[in-house]
């Protein structure tokens, strides 16, 4: 059966997606955006753990939404919450070490352990916010095109040289070096207390299969920072509204632009005619005829599975089929009868920032050593939040939920072993054991348990090899190399065929960033024509 015709179909309605498809029907196509769960939002949709309980189970940090963005699409109800939620980091059973986003609070904190990092604490989150500043810039344009020789292609270059050149020498030469660096390296040359060292380095290696040794760990650490406020040294504050709400003000805009939405329709196969795209056919057999197709599925996903390889490069494919995803985080959510308690916590506000488990670089770096031998950690680097404490109305009242993220936890396991119900058991028997050796009782107080392998997260978020980014960050799979080398603006070969995912540029947690950029690039493509 062939449906009517439609200017663009949007797969996927998650951030990008959502993004995407407002723009579109912003600029007045006939847009329908399809996606093959029933709920809208992709990795920030709110799920059910346990009845009354419920988390955003991938959002442990909220992710930037681009100011530009929001403005443009009027996406409202985007205020941070106001709590200065802070990063905690065990340095050992009842001895924890908070570290508010305020950085002269954050200083006196340190100064227990530490009066020599406590003196340079302000002047380091000083520095990383400057270098994710620029970030920051790169982020909001479209990828550098190395290629570019018109006068019209490299104004842009020019623009950005002219902000990197902003920066002033010392911290460009700054910038240069830390991103090929290793965050062990980076947090050696600044501080000497170890727990304080981790709490930070886990930034660098966030969903990442590489340990805090790894070169390109300090790019990491600066892409999860784009957008976070002075101070901060691990993510952005959360949303006042709840964990979703940016997908849930970008479906509202994509309501209010027209754009058509189907949920719990799942898309196979993208139609090919002519080397210009024609549509997409869902599993079902249904085809739906577009003039032109914006996936925000993973590239490889929407490339190598869903179009026919005839109309592609052996070369494009053989780049394509080269993208490192390499998922190694799993995830435990807790529903439970009363909130934890850590002895030496100064406050319970603190549960609601990220609390990190790990107390030193040696101790990353070995739970990193388990997935580059396709083992899981036995002893993983574990952190989480408590967003009832921020949403009460997440869980009954007085109950509270638990998100807990373990690495390394890879989807490629030793020996052709595959995850099954005994690995996943395990993996939350060692995320539990964690969590109780900080906090007593911890066990008593569980009501529900829910556990996702990497293989789990692609099961039910569609992520190929469980990976959130849809693409590895390493320094060869960003800006104009993201998904591939000199692809990075969003078009593919196939005329009419465009990526708006996290695998594309800017990449994961920059909220409708690939989107948005993706669906200027087929604007800007449909007025060439
Ligand atoms: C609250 C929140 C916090 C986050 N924090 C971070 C962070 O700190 N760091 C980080 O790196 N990332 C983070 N992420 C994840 C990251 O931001 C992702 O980059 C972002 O969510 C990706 O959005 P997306 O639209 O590209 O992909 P997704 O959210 O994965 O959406 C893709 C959509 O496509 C749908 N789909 C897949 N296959 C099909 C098909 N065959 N047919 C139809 N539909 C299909 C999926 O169901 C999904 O809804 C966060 C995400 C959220 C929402």
């Amino acid at each position: 059966m062939t449906s009517a015709a439609h200017d663009v179909v949007v797969i996927g309605a998650g951030a990008n997606g959502l993004v995407a498809a407002a723009r579109l029907g912003q600029a007045g196509l006939r847009t329908l955006l399809i996606e093959r769960e029933e709920g809208l939002g992709g990795q920030g949709r709110l799920v059910e753990l346990a009845p009354g309980f419920r988390a955003a189970p991938l959002g442990l940090d909220p992710g930037w939404a681009p100011a530009a963005i929001a403005r443009a699409l009027r996406l409202d109800g985007l205020e941070r919450h106001g709590a200065d939620t802070a990063l905690t980091v065990v340095v050992e059973p009842g001895l924890l070490l908070t570290l508010p986003r305020d950085a002269g609070k954050a200083s006196e904190a340190i100064r227990t352990y530490s009066p020599n990092d406590a003196g340079k604490w302000p002047a380091f989150t000083t520095l990383l916010s400057k270098l994710a500043g620029f970030l920051e810039v790169l982020y909001q344009t479209p990828a550098p095109d190395v290629s570019a020789s018109s006068p019209g292609d490299l104004l842009p270059m020019l623009g950005l040289l002219r902000k990197f050149r902003a920066l002033g020498r010392r911290d460009m030469i700054e910038f240069l070096r830390t991103l090929p660096l290793s965050v062990w390296e980076l947090l050696d040359d600044w501080f000497e207390h170890a727990p304080l060292k981790a709490a930070v380095a886990a930034g660098g290696v966030q969903d990442h299969r590489q340990g805090p040794r790894s070169g390109g760990t300090g790019f990491v650490l600066l892409h999860h920072l784009v957008g976070a406020p002075a101070g901060s040294v691990r993510g952005r504050p959360p949303w006042r509204a709840g964990p979703a709400a940016f997908t849930e003000a970008a479906a509202r805009a994509a309501k209010r632009l027209g754009v058509t939405v189907r949920t719990g329709a799942e898309v196979s196969r993208i139609d090919v005619r002519n080397d210009r795209v024609a549509g997409v056919v869902l599993k079902n057999g249904e085809e739906i005829a577009a003039g032109a197709v914006l996936s925000t599925a993973d590239p490889a996903t929407t490339l190598l599975d869903w179009v026919d390889p005839v109309w592609l490069d052996p070369e494009f494919l053989h780049a394509v089929g080269n993208i490192r995803h390499r998922g190694c985080t799993g995830v435990v959510t807790y529903a439970l009868e009363a909130l934890p308690e850590l002895p030496g916590l100064a406050s319970k506000e603190a549960l609601a920032g990220l609390v990190s488990l790990t107390p030193s670089l040696t101790s990353l770096e070995r739970a990193a050593d388990a997935a580059k031998y396709g083992r899981v950690s036995e002893s993983p680097h574990v952190e989480f939040t408590v967003p009832t404490l921020l949403w009460p109305d997440l869980a009954p009242a007085g109950k509270h939920v638990l998100v807990a993220r373990a690495q390394y936890a890879p989807y490629w396991l030793r020996d052709g072993a595959t995850w099954d119900a005994t690995r996943r058991d395990a993996l939350a028997g060692s995320v539990t054991a964690a969590i109780e050796a900080a906090a007593p009782c911890f066990q008593s107080r569980i009501a529900h348990r829910t556990t996702w392998s990497p293989l789990d997260l692609e099961e039910r978020y569609g992520l190929r090899e469980g990976a959130p980014s849809q693409g590895e960050l390493g320094l060869d799979q960003i800006l104009f190399m993201r998904p591939v080398p000199g692809w990075g603006r969003h078009a593919t070969p196939i005329s009419g065929l465009y990526l708006g995912g996290a695998g594309t540029h800017p990449g994961p947690g920059i909220l409708g960033g690939p989107g948005w950029l993706a669906a200027q690039r087929l604007l800007q493509d449909r007025g060439r024509r």
